[in-house]
């Protein structure tokens, strides 16, 4: 029998999150096809354990601070100990630190954004999603023990099932230079733009503060809210939690206007959900003009007012 297959267990706030069960799922589906056991690897507080039935067995080491730093540490020394196939890692912001640190230790390949897995001939090879979502490449690990960073939503969520065995396991871990202190989340009764069907774009061509007025008076005149690109959060002209991209939310909006906004990858990861794209940019070679359905090369500082009162006066 081949050497097992193991999913390390994300947590939040006490409980086990959605994506590890997702890579329950597929890592059920890999380990049937290699002919080797699920194990799932949790780090931290060991009642969780009830919440991974869907594995053969979860080995607990109850010591480890949810820190990426300490994650990794005892990833890599329990790897090194049981020498599992391959591990998939939840390829989230709460995880993927871990995983790529965990390999780095491990010196063993990290392959990230996966959708898909599967044991090929005893080979596993990894469908992954590559520049911002442009490429798919097949990945073969050829190493064992393999890292995959597993993109959410690859598979449905396992469930429970039943109380499954637990392994309890000693981890040594070294001094910690970081520390968990709390869990930090978006202000309470901010909007929540991965709810809108109309979603305000602005980014850096929107130039001041002052001039986010614009996009407001849009928004309120189409009934949607306002969000941003990297540069408009971090002048602090918008909260984090309107950040569109790789490094903010995805969204799904029926519409979606971008104003001032270049179309780098980054940001055009985060509205592949999006219905209609239209895109306000003074330069047209900007690759916006590639992203979205619509395209103004023209002024935002005209457009904008232009339309907020064409849609005030078409709305009475
Ligand atoms: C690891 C990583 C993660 C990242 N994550 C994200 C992310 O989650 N989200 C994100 O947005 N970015 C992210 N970025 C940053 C990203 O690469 C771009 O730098 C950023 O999206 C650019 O923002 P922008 O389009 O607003 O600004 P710019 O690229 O500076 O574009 C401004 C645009 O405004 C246009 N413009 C100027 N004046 C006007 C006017 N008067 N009217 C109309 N158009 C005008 C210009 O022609 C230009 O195209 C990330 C980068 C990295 C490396």
């Amino acid at each position: 029998m081949a050497s097992n297959i193991w999913v390390l267990a994300e947590t939040w706030r006490g409980q086990v999150t959605e994506t590890t069960l997702e890579l329950l799922t597929l890592g059920r589906e890999v380990a049937g096809q290699s002919g080797s056991q699920l194990e799932a690897v949790l780090l931290g507080d060991k009642s969780l354990a009830a919440s991974l039935g869907a594995a053969d067995n979860v080995l607990c080491a109850a010591n480890v601070e949810p820190t990426p730093e300490a994650v990794a540490a005892a990833l890599a020394q329990l790897v090194k100990e049981r020498q599992p196939q391959a591990v998939l890692v939840p390829w989230t912001n709460l995880s993927m630190d871990a995983g790529a640190l965990a390999a780095a230790q491990l010196n063993v390949p990290f392959v990230n954004g996966c959708k898909d897995l599967k044991s090929d001939a005893g080979t596993l090879v990894a469908q992954c999603v590559v520049y911002g979502g442009k490429l798919e490449a097949a990945v073969s690990a050829t190493t064992a023990s393999t890292l995959f960073g597993v993109l959410p939503g690859s598979r449905s969520a396992a469930s429970p099932g039943n109380a499954p065995t637990v392994t309890d396991v000693a981890v040594t871990l070294p001094e910690a230079k970081v520390k968990f202190t709390k869990y930090l989340e978006p202000e309470a009764g901010g909007v929540d733009i991965t709810q809108q069907d109309v979603l305000i774009a602005v980014g850096r061509g929107i130039q001041t503060q002052d001039n986010m007025e614009l996009a407001n008076d849009l928004a309120a005149a189409l009934g949607g809210a306002v969000c941003g690109s990297r540069p408009v959060i971090d002048q602090g002209w918008l909260p984090l939690s309107c950040q569109v991209g790789k490094s903010g939310m995805q969204v799904k909006p029926k519409l979606y206007i971008m104003l001032g906004i270049s179309g780098a990858p980054e940001h055009i990861e985060g509205i592949k959900g999006a219905q209609v794209v239209v895109a306000v940019n003074t330069d047209a070679a900007a690759p916006v003009f590639n992203a979205s359905h619509y395209g103004i090369n023209a002024d935002l500082f005209e457009v904008v007012p232009a339309l907020t009162e064409a849609v005030k006066a078409k709305k009475g």
